[in-house]
């Protein structure tokens, strides 16, 4: 037996349709319960506006969604308004939202807008699934899509000139975190630590990459920067050992810190200061995210790294953000993803 009174349907009802919706005449109350709650509805069920037509017929779609062909027709429109095209080759039809994290066209971008606002916010996904009434499950779900577009937005990025260079680390959850025989817990750098290890530039480049390892190596340290800083630049660091092995090969110059030293210094005296505070906005929108999967270090990684770098701007953010997510497909299927990540 149901026994779930959250459920709109346990009660009879859904927020579109309320069971004395079609009664001829009604009490006053009942009309005002009925339009608030339809005022909900419609709030979370927004139809896609004609400016969001336009943006999404502007992209020119120039091969098959499905197979890639170039023999495709643009032939007609789909009911709101959205061009679509035909293969000729494999005979299915797409739009140019076909194969986009935005290819449930049930639900129109704007609804992104509000979504990512959120996010870039570092509101964690529950607060910003209940401000969205939102269920928490989509939260998640459209996390998963927004770390999809964001998997190689740190691919390509070389730091040069001054770089501030860094680790980070972040617990293992409680539930796998190994304690010493006599049950307490490991201290200071410890096997419970996982290792980012973080760069930054004058230029406004940011780089956190996932090490793989509690405590940075030669090879870690070569295998997270090696590729992602210029010959030739200069670098600014703690006494990490294990940064020598950039500066040999990568020709860089270099000042060295001790960050104990560094600890009695005021921030605006502190040579550090760059890499540190990239640090503290990382933790703190880290915290807000609290019980998150360790499994996807990475893909919060390179979320922070697109929101740390230029454009600071919010909505200039969710613009490029946007702009990326129509130009890019990716598979993200909600049951694949879901099972996959329901452990936490
Ligand atoms: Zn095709």
């Amino acid at each position: 037996m149901k026994n779930n009174f959250d459920e709109a349907s346990a009660w009879g009802d859904s927020l579109k349709y309320l069971r004395w919706d079609s009664f001829e005449e009604d009490s006053l109350s009942r009309q005002m319960i009925s339009v608030t709650v339809h005022e909900w509805y419609e709030a979370k069920h927004r139809s896609m506006s004609l400016d969001e037509v336009k943006l999404i017929n502007s992209i020119e779609v120039t091969s098959c969604r499905c197979c890639g062909s170039v023999k495709i027709i643009s032939y007609c429109k789909y009911r709101n308004g959205i061009k679509r095209y035909f293969c000729n080759d494999c005979h299915s039809s797409c739009s140019a939202l076909t194969g986009t994290i935005f290819e449930d066209r049930k639900i129109p971008i704007s609804e992104w807008v509000e979504y990512l606002v959120h996010l870039f916010e570092f509101h964690s996904i529950t607060t910003s699934a209940r401000d969205n009434r939102n269920a928490y499950s989509t939260g998640k779900f459209w996390l998963l899509k927004v770390f999809a577009v964001l998997q190689d937005f740190q691919k390509d990025i070389i730091l040069e000139g001054k770089i501030y260079l860094d680790e980070t680390f972040f617990s293992v959850i409680k539930s796998k975190k190994e304690l010493k025989e006599n049950g307490n817990e490991y201290r200071g750098i410890s096997r419970n630590k996982l290792c980012v290890g973080t760069a930054c530039d004058e230029a406004g480049h940011v780089l956190l990459i996932a090490e793989n390892t509690s405590k940075p190596s030669m090879k870690s340290t070569w295998n997270t920067f090696g590729s992602h800083i210029k010959p030739g630049s200069h670098l600014i660091h703690d006494s990490e050992k294990s940064h020598s092995i950039l500066i040999e090969k990568l020709n860089l110059t270099h000042e060295q810190y001790d960050s104990l030293e560094l600890k009695r210094l005021a921030d605006d005296d502190n040579p550090l200061e760059p890499i540190n505070s990239l640090h503290a906005l990382a933790k703190r929108f880290m915290a807000a995210h609290g019980g998150f999967n360790r499994d996807n270090l990475q893909d919060w990684m390179n979320l922070i790294a697109f929101l740390l770098s230029a454009p600071r701007n919010r909505y200039e953010k969710i613009d490029l953000f946007i702009n990326m997510a129509l130009n890019s497909t990716h598979v993200v299927k909600y049951r694949d993803v879901m099972s996959k990540n329901s452990s936490k």
